[in-house]
């Protein structure tokens, strides 16, 4: 497997480098919005350890980085009312990853909608801080 690349695309949001609709941050995490969404609210949870994926995080960052993705089903679900929540990971090419910085994909779902496909379609700008206001205000408990 390649080294960690410290210009990949996250890793410039983590570092505050390029923006970000973010929802929540702690000292070992961050997420924030999908900018091309696969269903309304797709969040994206980041360790701020520089892993690839899954297959080089270590196992401790790895826990913390579920239970953040859990925070934010739960806040998905209680403040848009989802029926559902999708949760995806991909590592390395061939298992569907693009961006080399290890991220969870938290997709809340409504019965009935098909998620869109990946990266088919950029949300405007105004709907996705819309959204990551709802959600922060859910993650902060308000
Ligand atoms: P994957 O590596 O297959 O999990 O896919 C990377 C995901 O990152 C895709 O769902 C993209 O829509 C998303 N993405 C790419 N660039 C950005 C960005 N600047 N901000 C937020 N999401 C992004």
């Amino acid at each position: 497997m390649p080294a960690y690349d410290p210009n990949n695309i996250f890793a410039k949001i983590l570092r505050g480098e390029l923006p970000c609709y973010k929802v929540y941050e702690d000292d070992k995490a961050l997420a924030f919005l999908d900018i091309m969404p696969r269903a309304p609210g797709h969040t994206l949870v980041l360790p701020k350890a520089p892993a690839r994926n899954m297959l080089d995080i270590s196992p401790d960052d790895l826990a913390h980085v579920a239970k953040v993705a859990q925070k934010v089903a739960k806040a998905a679900m209680a403040t848009l009312g989802s029926d559902g929540i999708t949760v995806q990971q991909f590592n390395e090419g061939p298992g569907g990853q693009v961006v080399f910085h290890l991220h969870v994909h938290v997709i809340p779902r409504k019965s009935g909608v098909p998620m869109k496909p990946a990266a088919s379609e950029k949300e405007k700008p105004e709907a996705l801080a819309e959204m990551a206001k709802r959600l922060s205000a859910a993650l902060a408990g308000g």
